[in-house]
């Protein structure tokens, strides 16, 4: 029986301190905002990022928001987030190997 073992993954990407509003305080504080890269895998081989999702910890109430989509409604200018957190290399590794493939392909 063939079973594809597939779904989602994260990938760490990395941690900042951005100002944004907190529904708690309702007031701009500075937030621990965590960026994790979503994407997909068959058999624990990424095939390709779908999306990013944080975790933001507000700095002056503590309230944790998990999972959140990296969106413009929270923080405003996602273009500079977008560029300081990318996903990571591997996470494009199908992509990377058929490209790979197809240019031997042509080179040959
Ligand atoms: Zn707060």
């Amino acid at each position: 029986m063939a079973f594809i073992y597939y779904g989602t993954k994260k990938a760490f990407i990395g941690i900042d301190e951005v100002m944004i509003k907190c529904p708690a305080c309702e007031a701009h504080n500075f937030a621990d905002v965590m960026v994790n890269s979503i994407y997909y895998h068959i058999y624990f081989i990424p095939i390709f990022p779908i999306g990013k999702e944080v975790n933001i910890v507000c700095q002056k109430c503590g309230l944790r928001r998990y999972d959140l989509p990296l969106s413009e409604s929270i923080f405003g200018n996602i273009n500079e987030l977008n560029r300081k957190f990318r996903h990571p290399w591997y996470t494009y590794l199908f992509v990377l190997i058929v490209s790979a493939g197809f240019l031997v392909g042509i080179l040959v």
